[in-house]
């Protein structure tokens, strides 16, 4: 166990509903859904923030986008679209401080967000 909830998540440590896992990246059932869809996807590397994050996560960090286009299709909304999120610090409403990109879809989404 760490003190990461993410990375607890990733080793199998604390119960989620894993969508996807690889060596590099994890996607799990967000536990306060915001939509019907509404996957959490990140990096098995614990990096806390975008702001955290370092050039050679370059390729880690577009990891994340690839599989967000493979979820979509998986989970059957890359046609009728979805949102991505990342929240970064305090005023980008992040709570949890490990890495990670929503995956929003199956209802329109409003624009400006919150
Ligand atoms: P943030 O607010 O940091 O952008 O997003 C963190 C997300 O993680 C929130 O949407 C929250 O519901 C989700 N979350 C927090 N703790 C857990 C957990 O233990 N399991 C799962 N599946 N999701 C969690
Ligand atoms: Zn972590």
């Amino acid at each position: 166990m760490t003190d990461c909830i993410f990375c607890n998540i990733a080793g199998n440590t604390t119960p989620a509903d894993i969508v996807y896992s690889d060596t590099e990246v994890v996607a799990f059932t967000d536990i306060n859904p915001q939509a019907p869809t509404h996957v959490v996807i990140i990096p098995r590397k614990h990096i806390a923030s975008l702001s955290q994050a370092a050039p050679d996560d370059a390729t880690l960090l577009g990891k994340l986008l690839t599989t967000v286009q493979m979820l979509a299709g998986a989970l059957g909304i890359d046609e009728s679209g979805y949102r991505l999120v990342v929240n970064n610090g305090d005023d980008g409403g992040q709570t949890v401080p490990h890495i990670h990109v929503h995956l929003l879809g199956g209802r329109p989404m409003a624009w400006p967000p919150g």
